[in-house]
């Protein structure tokens, strides 16, 4: 497979000539031709930050008939509020009916489109992701496994469209680099993620103060709502062969006796998986009555991924989400009865 030098790998030059053709051959100006961008449902660091930086990156080289979008309500979890480009959103319903490009962004998997699905029979679907599990949806699919986040990728294809970076497009591209590294914790976090980090902070953006408000801000209820929901949580030293899983969940019910929305749960997954006992850490989280968002992790013993495919969803090898049904601990257990079959 032929790869351009300093892009992530597993994509091949075709492809990326491909998108940077599609880009390039976009009629600029307000009644240009239509661009319509989309991230996944319940959007998360990476896939904001992503979309709205190449968002950004479009406006500036004058695409300018350009909405970003997705699914679900439209609602942004409150440490994004205020990222540069936030402008350009709009609720699902005001997407483009017939645009002549879409692009999506750390999309795994058509199912994470919602409704948006039917976008895809555009003329011509881009997708930028970095998960093992992409479903390969689009025309062009920039799909890099290795990827730390698909901001890593979206800062490839601005390189080969020649694109320089400007402060408000390093502040997102930031914001998901940070978010889908842990903070330049993960085992992803390599020297290529060091040095996108580097040219990023070198545009002037202030890496303490987003760190501040993207991750260590929360509400009173919501670290109230932390305490309840850890003191429940559950340890298995038998599950994975041994290894063990720990678990806990999170009601609709919790959420409204906090009045906190639900994004504030997805920050819960990092103190269970700290867990020294466990290999597997799982967070069970309502959506609706019955159905469960569940978050899944391993420390390498088990590949998540895998059992989340087995069970509907996707994702990374030690990072992975599924929707779950019935009780809690009746998900719990259905996710403990897949982790033997996936052991790394
Ligand atoms: P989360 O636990 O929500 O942070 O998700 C961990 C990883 O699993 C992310 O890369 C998600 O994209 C992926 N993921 C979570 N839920 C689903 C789902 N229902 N279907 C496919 N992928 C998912
Ligand atoms: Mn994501
Ligand atoms: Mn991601």
């Amino acid at each position: 497979m032929t790869t351009t030098s300093g892009a992530p790998g597993g994509v091949t030059e075709a492809e990326w000539s491909a998108a940077a053709e599609a880009v390039r051959g976009l009629a600029p100006g307000p009644a240009g031709d239509e661009v319509q961008l989309i991230c996944h449902v319940n959007p998360d660091g990476d896939a904001l930050g992503s979309m709205l930086g190449f968002a950004l990156a479009l406006r500036k080289q004058g695409i300018t008939n350009l909405r970003a979008t997705f699914a679900g309500d439209f609602e942004l979890p409150t440490p994004y509020q205020d990222l540069p480009g936030t402008d350009l959103l709009v609720p699902e319903q005001e997407a483009f009916h017939d645009p002549a490009l879409v692009m999506t962004f750390d999309v795994a998997a058509e199912s994470r489109l919602g409704d948006l699905v039917r976008l895809l029979a555009a003329p011509c679907v881009v997708v930028l992701d970095h998960h093992a599990s992409n479903t390969r949806f689009g025309h062009v699919n920039l799909v890099a496994p290795r990827a730390a986040a698909t901001s890593v990728v979206v800062d490839a294809l601005l390189g080969r469209l020649g694109i320089p970076l400007d402060r408000e497009m390093a502040e997102c591209l930031y914001v998901a680099l940070a978010t889908d590294t842990g903070s330049f914790k993960f085992d992803m976090t390599t020297p290529e993620v060091h040095e996108l980090a580097a040219r990023l902070i070198a545009t002037g953006i202030s890496p303490g103060d987003i760190s501040r408000r993207i991750f260590d801000t929360r509400p009173f209820g919501a670290m109230k709502l932390a305490g309840e929901v850890l003191e429940r949580a559950t340890l298995d030293r038998s599950a994975a062969a041994g290894r063990g899983m720990v678990w806990t969940y999170a009601t609709q019910a919790d959420l409204a006796r906090h009045d906190q929305r639900p994004y504030i749960l997805d920050t819960l997954i990092d103190p269970v998986r700290s867990v020294a006992e466990a290999d597997v850490a799982v967070v069970i989280k309502e959506t609706v009555q019955g159905d469960w968002s569940v978050s899944l992790r391993s420390k390498g013993a088990v590949d998540v991924s895998r059992v989340a495919v087995a069970l509907g969803g996707g994702g990374h090898r030690l990072a992975a989400g599924f929707t779950g049904h019935g009780t809690p601990q009746e998900v719990a257990a259905t996710v403990m009865a897949h982790l033997d079959a996936n052991l790394i």
